[in-house]
């Protein structure tokens, strides 16, 4: 199990002027963890947010950040802001500079990066949030999804170990806030510890690692989501709503319906859970099979050729530069978000599917489609389509 990052012990906050908004908090988040904060407005999930890079000093109780105490003078709190990256509610109050440049070199600037230094902090910072060629740009002129990207790639820059983004899809449209979350799933899988708090419910149940739910500044319930989410009495207290999913798999159960193994966490799992309930196996499908485009390594000509040659072939993108590439190349997605359980969802219908995706994620697509196949006992074939312009199958 990964070590503690971050850790608060009986922590308590009022305002000047105001009530109690944190009422003696303990709890830890562990390195690379995917943690969701969930509650109503003014559970005080903002506030305690604020205190994870030292924004918000606790009136009592102590914040640990690495397992040391953290220390609210000037240099200390210099150190700890450039290892926990705060992304703010509102883009249009963090971004400041003129041009998306400007804005994402703000951070490295301060730091005491050299011009060279910064300038290689900034195009790594735009690469991973899908933005690259946008340097000029006045952030101004961005879509909302757009912005919220450059806020992001301003922490990014900085090269912090954790992301702290509050309420990070709120404004943006269902597409806009599934992209984000993808965005944050790469860069939870490429090492990054990831906190947001939300009450989007529906978004925080597949993604998070852990939930925490918040009501009155008190964590009224902590766990996986499952189980965070899973009685619907606390829910209800914490003025939320079930996830979909949770509710069908309750309405299924108190019908008399035995469902068998977990809570299902997304559409794949309730699809396995119903399928094995009505026994699939008298009607055996023989599965389509995945292909893989890693687009860090595939030229123009290939995915283009390989695409007109399977015509009707659904397409997923994970992750930002995979779904600029497929913009680029004008190529239809059909899906952009939770793109390997809804390729396995094709193939367990008998269709293929593609998955255009970026070097780092390759892995985890066969990892994902392995471990469906040993939970379910069906095999689904995962090609990589390889610079030799040739498709094979990963051993
Ligand atoms: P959430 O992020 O869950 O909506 P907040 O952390 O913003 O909750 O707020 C928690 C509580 O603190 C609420 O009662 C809110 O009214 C209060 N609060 C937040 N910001 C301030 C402030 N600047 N001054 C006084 N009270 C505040």
């Amino acid at each position: 199990m990964s070590s503690i990052i971050l850790e608060a012990r009986d922590i308590r906050y009022r305002y000047p002027r105001g009530m109690e908004a944190i009422c003696g908090i303990s709890f830890h988040i562990r390195k690379k963890e995917k943690i969701a904060l969930v509650g109503p407005n003014g559970a005080g999930k903002s506030t305690l947010l604020t205190m994870f890079n030292g924004m918000i000093r606790p009136d009592s109780g102590i914040m640990l950040f690495d397992n040391n105490p953290v220390r609210y003078d000037t240099a200390s709190l210099r150190m700890l802001r450039k290892r926990v990256g705060f992304v703010l509610q509102n883009p249009d109050r963090q971004i400041i500079a003129p041009t998306v440049y400007q804005d994402v070199a703000f951070g490295p600037t301060n730091l005491g990066y050299s011009e060279n230094e910064t300038k290689n902090a900034v195009e790594l910072a735009l690469r991973h949030v899908g933005l690259e060629g946008f340097n000029r740009r006045p952030p101004h002129q961005l879509s909302g999804g757009e912005k919220r990207r450059v806020a992001i790639a301003g922490v990014l820059a900085m090269d912090p170990d954790v992301l702290v983004l509050d309420e990070p899809t709120s404004g943006l449209d269902p597409s806009g806030s599934e992209d984000i979350m993808e965005l944050l799933d790469e860069l939870n899988h490429n090492g990054k510890t990831v906190i947001i708090s939300t009450h989007d419910v529906e978004l925080a149940y597949p993604w998070a690692d852990r939930a925490i739910l918040m009501i009155c500044g008190k964590i009224l319930r902590e766990d996986i989501p499952e189980v965070a989410f899973g009685n619907p009495e606390f829910v209800r207290m914490a003025h939320l709503s079930l996830p979909t999913l949770l509710e069908l798999h309750l309405e299924l159960q108190s019908r008399g319906f035995a469902i068998p193994g977990k809570k299902p966490r997304t559409v794949l799992d309730m699809m396995h859970s119903i399928e094995t309930l009505f026994d699939r196996k008298h009607n055996p499908i023989i599965p389509g099979t995945i292909m893989v485009c890693n687009v860090d390594q595939n030229d123009k000509g290939l995915l283009s050729s390989f695409l007109s040659l399977n015509h009707g072939l659904s397409v997923g993108a994970m992750g930002s530069r995979a779904k600029q590439r497929a913009e680029i190349e004008r190529i239809r997605l059909d899906f952009t978000y939770g793109v390997i359980d809804k390729c396995i969802l094709k193939a367990l219908l008998g269709n293929n599917s593609l998955i255009l995706t970026t070097e780092s994620m390759v892995d985890r697509i066969f990892k994902r489609v392995g471990a469906y196949g040993l939970e379910s006992g069906i095999h689904i074939a995962v090609n990589l389509l390889d610079e030799d312009k040739k498709v094979t199958q990963k051993p």
